[in-house]
């Protein structure tokens, strides 16, 4: 069957590898594989490993970041020439926080053929598996590993969502869903965060060994997540780490129905500690209402009861 195919036309290849189980690679990434002058991989030996697997014989080369620039203007002096190259990064879709971005650009400047051969990507997995929203999403790629981008990150974020949050309803959009790609020695601190600028209710995912014989995913509010992650001895694996959209609705908002203000500032201080004015700034920030604003109306709430 394989003979029957014309063989290739000249141009880059951007061929998404597995991100786990080596069975997650298509057919026609296999044959472009199989078929192209080289293999640009951002780890030789990495690609080696599924290259023996599917006993694929063709020439390697490093494309790394630390080479990315010049290599670039070598492969793209083979590729203005006519010249048929795949691209691959360690694991999933290249580009996609990972290295050949430039590549592209440059191939694109120069007028060489781009062929995208999908697959493999940690951050639509997770995302289509998350159980939030999933037709509306911005992915974020790596969370900053610095505490205090991070939370000025998240921050700006919580907010934009909190304000945007009418408009969704009147476009008949939903509230997209964050998605990051998180490293496992940072993903208490990450979940704190998280939970500090979004607060304990916000539904949250993380999606850890995607495609792997310990494949797990862990739904909740964002202080269950944290507080099932801090408990453990040791953590391990990938993970993608997903934030539904302020006021989502759908399944995960009917599940949990829509609190009073009072209700949230009671839930804050009991779980996070809080103290009430705390607790009152950062419900009102969630919401996009100004301070007073929601101290009225958490003042008639307890008027009334
Ligand atoms: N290009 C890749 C893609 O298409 O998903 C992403 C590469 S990025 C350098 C690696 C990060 O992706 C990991 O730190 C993790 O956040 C996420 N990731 C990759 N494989 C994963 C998996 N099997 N399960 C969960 N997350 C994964």
């Amino acid at each position: 069957m394989e003979n029957s195919q014309p063989p290739l036309a000249p141009g880059l290849y951007l061929v998404a590898t597995p991100i786990g189980n080596l069975e997650d690679i298509t057919l026609r990434a296999l044959r472009v594989l199989r078929s192209v002058d080289r293999i640009a991989c951002e780890d030789t030996r990495q690609t080696q490993k599924l290259l023996n697997h599917y006993g694929i014989q063709t020439r390697t080369v490093s494309y790394h970041l630390h080479n990315e620039a010049p290599r670039a203007e070598e492969l793209l002096a083979d590729l203005r020439q006519g010249g048929r190259i795949a691209l691959v990064s360690d694991a999933g879709t290249p580009c996609i926080a990972d290295p050949g971005a430039a590549l592209v650009q440059a191939a694109v400047a120069a007028g060489v053929a781009v062929y995208p051969i999908p697959g493999a990507n940690a951050a639509l997995s997770a995302l289509t598996a998350s159980g939030l929203n999933a037709e509306t999403f911005v992915f974020y790629g790596f969370l900053p590993s610095k505490q205090g981008s991070r939370r000025t990150l998240l921050e700006r974020l919580a907010l934009e969502g909190a304000t945007k949050e009418g408009g969704h309803g009147e476009t008949g959009t939903h509230p997209p869903t964050l998605v990051f790609y998180e490293t496992p020695h940072r993903i208490v601190e990450a979940l704190a965060d998280v939970e500090l600028a979004f607060g304990a209710q916000r539904r949250i995912v993380v999606a850890r060994e995607l495609t792997k014989l310990h494949e797990e995913f862990v739904r909740g509010a964002a202080s269950e997540v944290r507080q099932d992650f801090a408990q453990r001895p040791v953590i391990r694996g990938e993970m993608v780490l997903l934030i539904e959209g302020a006021g989502a609705a759908g399944a995960s908002a009917a599940a949990a129905p829509a609190q009073t203000i009072g209700q949230q500032v009671a839930a804050l201080m009991r779980e996070s500690g809080m103290s009430e004015m705390d607790a009152l700034k950062r419900v009102a920030k969630e919401r996009g209402m100004g301070k007073s604003e929601a101290y009225r109306e958490f003042q008639r709430e307890r008027n009334k009861v």
